[in-house]
C-alpha cells in the first residue's frame, strides 16, 4: 500500500460512521415551517486546541452563573447566612442556589426543581452553540495548517497518535521514495508498522497506556469485526478520557443499538459531547435530529456552526433551509462566505499535490 500506514487501515474498512445516515433529514416537512431567522453566537477568541477551548467556555459559564449568584449568601432552603463554620454549596446543576448541606437540598428540591432545570438546559445550550474556531481535528502539527474533517484528508498515526495532513504524510513519503529513506512516521519518526498486525501491534501499546485516541481505534477495529459489546467497552473508555470521535461512534451504537439498547436521549447525548468537542459529523447529525423534530431554529445553528468550520452537507442543509423558509437569507450568505473561509484555509500546495497524486493512482487502478 502506497499510503501512510497507521489508522488509515482501520478507517479505510467498514467504518461505523455512515455520513449519509445524515442526510436522512429530507427536509420535506421543513418546507412547511414558518420562517426563522437566527444567528448563532459570534465566533470567540478561544484558543485552538479543542480540549482547552470547551474547558475555557465552559470555566466562563459558570464563572458568568457565579457573578448571577455571588450576592446570594443564604441557604435556599433554612435562608442561614454563610458565617464562620457554615459553608454553602451551590447546586451543580444551575448554579444559581446555595445550601447549607444535603438535607436542605433534598427539603428544596420539589420547589426549586423546575428553575433548575431550566437554567440547566440553559447552560448546556450556552456551551453547545458556541462557535468553535477548529473542528476536533485541530491543526496538522507539521504543517500548522487546519486539518480537514475528512478521514480521506487527515491521517493519524498508528506510533503516536497524532492526525497529520495528507500533504504532510504525502511529502514525508515522496522524500522517503527520492532518498530511498526506511519509512518512518512523520511526526515522531519511528519505523512505519507495514501490515495491519504492525498497526494493531502499535495501538495495541497505546491502549496499554490508555491512549484516548488508540482506544477509540480498538473501538472501531473491534466493530468491524462484529464484536459490539467489545466495541462499546474501547469506546466508552475512549470517550470517558475526552475522545470526542469515540463520543461520536458511540451514539452511532446507541441510534443502531448494536452493543447496547437502542436510546435516543443517549444517542443525542453522545452527539452533544462530540459536537462540543468540534466533531462536524456530529454537529450534523445534531441538526438532522433537531430537523427531524421540527426545531429548525436550533437544527439551522448546528448547520451554520459546521458550515462555518468548513462542513459541505450542513452548508447543503442551509441552502435547503434557506429555500423551505427556515434559514435567513443574511444566516445563510454568512455561512456561505464562512464556509469558503474555512475551506481557503485548509488548501496548501503540498496538498493540492497529494491529492493530485491519489486521483491519478485512482485512475491508473
Ligand atoms: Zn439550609
Ligand atoms: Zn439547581
Ligand atoms: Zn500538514
Ligand atoms: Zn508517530
Amino acid at each position: 500500500m502506497l499510503y501512510l500506514s497507521s489508522f488509515e487501515f482501520a478507517e479505510k474498512t467498514k467504518i461505523l460512521e455512515p455520513e449519509n445516515y445524515l442526510g436522512r433529514c429530507d427536509h420535506r416537512r421543513c418546507e412547511s415551517v414558518a420562517k426563522t431567522s437566527r444567528s448563532v453566537t459570534s465566533p470567540s477568541g478561544n484558543p485552538s486546541g479543542v480540549g482547552g477551548a470547551v474547558r475555557l467556555l465552559i470555566s466562563s459559564i459558570m464563572m458568568s452563573a457565579d457573578a448571577e449568584g455571588a450576592d446570594m449568601m443564604c441557604c435556599a432552603s433554612c435562608g442561614i447566612g454563610q458565617v464562620d463554620d457554615i459553608k454553602l454549596k451551590k447546586c451543580t446543576a444551575c448554579y444559581l442556589v446555595k445550601y447549607c448541606g444535603v438535607k436542605c437540598q433534598k427539603e428544596h428540591r420539589t420547589k426549586h426543581k423546575k428553575g433548575c432545570k431550566k437554567r440547566a438546559a440553559e447552560l448546556r445550550d450556552e456551551i453547545l452553540f458556541k462557535q468553535l474556531q477548529s473542528n476536533h481535528l485541530g491543526d496538522c502539527p507539521i504543517c500548522f495548517l487546519p486539518l480537514q474533517y475528512d478521514r480521506n484528508r487527515s491521517i493519524m498515526t498508528a506510533c503516536c497518535s497524532k492526525w497529520i495532513c495528507r500533504g504532510c504524510g504525502h511529502a514525508n513519503q515522496m522524500r522517503e521514495a527520492e532518498e530511498k529513506m526506511a519509512k518512518k512516521c512523520p511526526f515522531c519518526r519511528s519505523p512505519v508498522p507495514t501490515s495491519k498486525e504492525g498497526v494493531d501491534k502499535d495501538a495495541m501499546k497505546r491502549v496499554e497506556v490508555n491512549d484516548p485516541a488508540a482506544l477509540r481505534y480498538m473501538g472501531i477495529a473491534r466493530y468491524n469485526e462484529g464484536n459490539y459489546k467489545s466495541s462499546f467497552a474501547y469506546l466508552l473508555k475512549g470517550a470517558e478520557l475526552g475522545d470526542v470521535g469515540a463520543h461520536y461512534q458511540i451514539s452511532l451504537l446507541y441510534r443502531d443499538g448494536e452493543g447496547v439498547e437502542k436510546d435516543v436521549k443517549k444517542k443525542v447525548y453522545h452527539l452533544e459531547e462530540a459536537a462540543i468537542g468540534g466533531h462536524l459529523g456530529a454537529r450534523y447529525n445534531l441538526g438532522n435530529h433537531e430537523c427531524r423534530n421540527s426545531r429548525h431554529d436550533r437544527a439551522a445553528k448546528h448547520y451554520i456552526i459546521a458550515a462555518n468550520l468548513g462542513h459541505e452537507g450542513s452548508l447543503q442543509a442551509l441552502k435547503k433551509g434557506f429555500k423551505a423558509g427556515w434559514v435567513s437569507k443574511e444566516d445563510f450568505a454568512a455561512a456561505l462566505r464562512a464556509y469558503q473561509a474555512a475551506i481557503d484555509a485548509m488548501k496548501s500546495p503540498q496538498r493540492d499535490e497529494a491529492e493530485a497524486f491519489v486521483a491519478l493512482q485512482s485512475t491508473v487502478n
